[in-house]
C-alpha cells in the first residue's frame, strides 16, 4: 500500500511594521517557492497583534506590493488579530496546569541578571508567586535540551533555563507575546514547514517548547539567511530599508533568487513576471543556500543596491 505523502502547508507571516522591504521580500520569495514547488499551500498571515509597533497602512501596502509581485496565496489573506480568543485559550490552559505563572519584575529588577545571547536570563525570581495586579505571564522552562534539525543550518539545541530563562507569553500590557501567537497561529493553520529569516532562529527553540507545552506537532523549519548590505549591515527598517518598488517587480524579483543562491540566466530580470516565476518555481534548490548564514548572499544584495533598493 502506498501512503499519499502529508500535504505540504508553507506560509509568510510579515509583521505590519512598514512596507514590504527587500530583506522581506526575500523571506516571502523561498517560502513561496518552497511551498509551490512542493505542490503545496502558500499561506499569508499578517502577524498584527502587536498594536503599539504598527504602522498605519503597512498592511495595505504589504498585500499590495506581495500581489503587484504576483505572489498567489491560497485562501483568504489570515489576520493574526483574528485568532485571540485561541491564544487566550492557550494562555489559559498553560496557566490552569501550572506550567505559567505571573511575574511582576520590571526591567530594573531584571538589571543584574545574567545575559546570555538571547539576552537577559530570567532569574526565576517570581516562580513561587507574585500577586502584583499588572503582571506579564512567563512560560516555565527545564534543563532539557530542545533540539531540532534545520533544513538549512542543521542540528541547533538550545537548554532554556540556562539561555534564556521562563520567557514572556502574555506581555504586562496585556498584549499576546510574538512565541505564543505564533505558535498557536502556525497550528491552527496546519503549517508543516516554516522558512523564514535566521534572525528568528534563536526564536525557534522557544517555540518548539511552547508546542510541547500545548501539544502540538512540530513543523520543520528552514532558516534561510538574511539580507546583508556588501558593508555587512543587516537590512531592516532600522538601517533604512526602503519599500520594495511597484515598477521593476521581475527585477527585483531576480535579485531576490541571487540573494537566495539560485542561479538566474542572465538576463531574467528583463523578462515578464510570469516567466521569472515560472524559471524560479521549476529550479527551485532550497539547498543552495545550505549552512549560509549571512555574509556570502551578496551577488543579491549588490544586484538591490544597484537597483537602489537601500
Ligand atoms: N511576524 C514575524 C516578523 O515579521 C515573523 C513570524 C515568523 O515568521 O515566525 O518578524
Amino acid at each position: 500500500m502506498t501512503r499519499e505523502p502529508a500535504p505540504y502547508i508553507g506560509r509568510f507571516a510579515p509583521s505590519p511594521t512598514g512596507p514590504l522591504h527587500f530583506g522581506s521580500l526575500v523571506a516571502a520569495v523561498a517560502s513561496y517557492l518552497q511551498a509551490r514547488s512542493r505542490q503545496g499551500q502558500w499561506l499569508l498571515r499578517i502577524d498584527d497583534i502587536d498594536p503599539p509597533r504598527e504602522q498605519s497602512g503597512a498592511s495595505d501596502s504589504i498585500l499590495k506590493s506581495l500581489d503587484v509581485y504576483g505572489f498567489e496565496w491560497d485562501g483568504d489573506v489570515i489576520f493574526q488579530s483574528n485568532s485571540l480568543d485561541e491564544h487566550l485559550a492557550a494562555l489559559k490552559s498553560l496557566i490552569d496546569r501550572g506550567l505559567a505563572y505571573p511575574c511582576a519584575c520590571s526591567r530594573r529588577d531584571l538589571a543584574d541578571a545574567p545575559r546570555g545571547p538571547l539576552g537577559p536570563i530570567y532569574p526565576g525570581i517570581c516562580r513561587s508567586g507574585c500577586d502584583a495586579p499588572e503582571a506579564a505571564i512567563r512560560l516555565r522552562t527545564d534543563d532539557r535540551a530542545v533540539t531540532f534539525d534545520d533544513a538549512l543550518q542543521g542540528l541547533q539545541t538550545q537548554h532554556l533555563e540556562r539561555e534564556s530563562g521562563d520567557f514572556v507569553i502574555r506581555r504586562r500590557d496585556g498584549l499576546i507575546a510574538y512565541h505564543l501567537a505564533v505558535v498557536v497561529d502556525d497550528a491552527l493553520e496546519g503549517i508543516t514547514e516554516v522558512v523564514r529569516g535566521m534572525d528568528l532562529m534563536d526564536s525557534t527553540p522557544r517555540q518548539i517548547w511552547l508546542q510541547q507545552q500545548l501539544g502540538y506537532a512540530t513543523p520543520g523549519y528552514a532558516h534561510i539567511p538574511v539580507i546583508t548590505h556588501p558593508n555587512g549591515d543587516k537590512l531592516s527598517k532600522l538601517t533604512g530599508a526602503a519599500g520594495i518598488p511597484g515598477d521593476q517587480a521581475p527585477r527585483v524579483l531576480n535579485a531576490a533568487l541571487l540573494a537566495l543562491r539560485q542561479e538566474p540566466p542572465a538576463d531574467l530580470g528583463r523578462c515578464a513576471l510570469g516567466e521569472v516565476w515560472h524559471w524560479a518555481i521549476e529550479n527551485w534548490r532550497l539547498d543552495a543556500m545550505q549552512g549560509e548564514t549571512a555574509a556570502s548572499v551578496n551577488s543579491g544584495a549588490m544586484a538591490a543596491v544597484e537597483i537602489g533598493l537601500w
